[in-house]
């Protein structure tokens, strides 16, 4: 009998479901099944693919209370978060690249100097078959970015969804069906890593969102083969407190960031840098802040499970070790007791340092650990001193000073006065630097990594560039000529 993969609600410990693993020998044949509508989907007029990817959106939206509830059986978020992030953040995406990729994709008309003689334009091709690998936390949303975005661009996809959210991936194919996309044009297989290693063995280009771990394994296969990888991986984003933030907006701010998802966001808060000026309000503002939220399983309660046993054991390691390392607990620092599911109290740590895992290493729990910095240049100094680079912010009611220190933090993206919004911004591109990954998502960038780029050139005469510039047997043109001309085209 085939295996099977068993998902389980991370609120009660009970299966929700389950789906056939796909062996990672039959791999090869999916991706063949692929190759072949790639002939076609690539072939298609941009507009009739529009047409196609059009009905496919409003799929999404007929059934997005049922891709909501999937994705909270299968992650305990609050179904009201699992419809605001995994449903509206994917129509956004979606809705954007409906009306843009047309132009994103479109030839750009190059120039020419010093060889006027020349045209020159860029194609946007599509690559082939691409290989989606996506995480467990948002399992809709980042199933879905990368794999409408590569539809968009010309591609096939197969998509392999995390093991412990096997059921959203199974729906986002079914509703791709159900939508009228041709037969295998989105194909969904299940398994673990060796499941999505096989993929990455076969495809054409991958676009993976994960932990840096796997993603370098990832990586590694891609440089391999050739093949084009973007890698959208783990964080550990810093927040800078300024001595003219407004204290009780940006505590809101953080404890939402924070908390969100019980902190398993790529995005979220995990170190905060708070000037000494302002560090004790700021906080008694935070501990202020986290009064209204907990965690648990009934209606009161904000804050969901953990995925699993093994993220809540990681957060006790990161949590032990700061404590023996000096860390002050002001809330929180432990499960929540008598519940069945993988709850963590919020949870508040200051007298923080950079000894302590828990501000080196991504945590991925509902935690803030704030550490008081003498001036804003410390603080600059401290949220860079991190091997990843994925969000970050700066709060303070001088905009044009927050302008200037958000362009000195070494991340991929930085929100002033706001949290998280980069990633609902699908104009803007999307991605970390470091060990936070390579590539990016969104905007004309995030499109074009699922193409070649082709550079064609036309002469404008009858006689070509080249032929004018003596590029012919037997040679008439010598090192005095060359000279010459290097001379008259770039001494100024
Ligand atoms: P994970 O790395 O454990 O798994 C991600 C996916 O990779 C899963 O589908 C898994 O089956 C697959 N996989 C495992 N081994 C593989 C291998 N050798 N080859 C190919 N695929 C393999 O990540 P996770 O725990 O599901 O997700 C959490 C991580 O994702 C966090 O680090 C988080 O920061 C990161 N993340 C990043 C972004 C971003 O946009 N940068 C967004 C969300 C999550």
């Amino acid at each position: 009998m085939q295996e099977r993969i068993i998902s389980y609600d991370p609120c009660t410990l009970e299966p929700v479901g389950d789906v056939a693993v796909t062996s990672p020998e039959s791999i090869g044949t999916v991706v063949e099944r692929s190759r072949k509508v790639f002939a076609e989907w690539s072939s298609l007029e941009h507009d009739d693919r529009r047409i196609v990817l059009r009905a496919f959106k409003r799929t999404v939206l007929a059934r997005g209370h049922e891709v909501a509830r999937t994705v909270a059986s299968e992650t305990g978020k609050p179904i009201g978060d699992a419809y605001a992030f995994d449903v509206v953040t994917s129509l956004t995406v979606m809705d954007h690249y409906l009306r843009h990729a047309h132009r994103y994709l479109k030839p750009r008309r190059a120039g020419s100097w010093p060889y006027l003689s020349t045209r020159g334009w860029t194609e946007y091709h599509p690559r082939g078959v691409v290989g989606v690998i996506s995480p467990s936390n948002y399992p809709f949303f980042l199933s879905m970015i990368p794999a409408f975005t590569a539809l968009a661009a010309g591609c096939s996809v197969v998509l392999k969804p995390s093991e412990k959210t096997p059921l959203t991936g199974e729906l986002l194919g079914h509703i791709a069906g159900d939508a009228g996309l041709p037969p295998d044009l989105v194909q969904v297989v299940h398994g673990a890593g060796n499941v999505g290693a096989a993929l990455v063995n076969q495809v054409d280009a991958v676009a993976f969102t994960g932990s840096t771990a796997v993603g370098k394994k990832v990586g590694e296969t891609a440089g391999r083969r050739l093949i084009p990888a973007v890698l959208e991986l783990g964080g550990k984003d810093p927040i800078i407190v300024l001595d003219d933030a407004h204290l009780r907006r940006t505590a809101q701010a953080v404890v939402w960031s924070g908390m969100l998802n019980a902190g398993q966001t790529c995005v979220s808060v995990e170190r905060v840098y708070a000037v000494d000026a302002i560090y004790a309000p700021f906080l008694a503002e935070l501990d202020r802040a986290l009064e209204d939220v907990a965690a648990g399983t009934d209606d009161r309660h904000e804050i969901g499970p953990v995925i699993d046993q093994a993220q809540l054991e990681l957060i006790e390691a990161h949590i032990a070790d700061a404590l023996a390392k000096g860390a002050r607990l002001v809330r929180g620092g432990r499960r929540v007791e008598n519940v069945s599911g993988f709850y963590y109290e919020p949870t508040l740590l200051t007298e923080v340092d950079h000894t302590m895992a828990i501000m080196r290493e991504e945590t991925f729990g509902p935690i803030i650990s704030v550490m008081r910095v003498a001036d804003e240049q410390a603080a600059v100094e401290m949220a860079n001193d991190n091997r990843y680079g994925l969000h970050a912010s700066v709060w303070g009611r001088d905009r044009s000073r927050a302008a200037r220190i958000a362009s000195r933090i070494r991340s991929g993206t930085v929100a002033i006065n706001d949290l998280d919004v980069n990633f609902i911004m699908p104009s803007l591109p999307f991605g970390g630097i470091g060990d936070s990954g390579l590539g990016v998502a969104f905007g004309p960038e995030g499109i074009r990594s699922f193409c070649y780029a082709q550079g064609i050139t036309a002469t404008r005469l009858p006689i070509s560039t080249s032929a004018l510039l003596g590029a012919r047997y037997p040679r008439r043109r010598g090192l005095r000529y060359w000279k010459a001309v290097a001379q008259a085209l770039f001494r100024w």
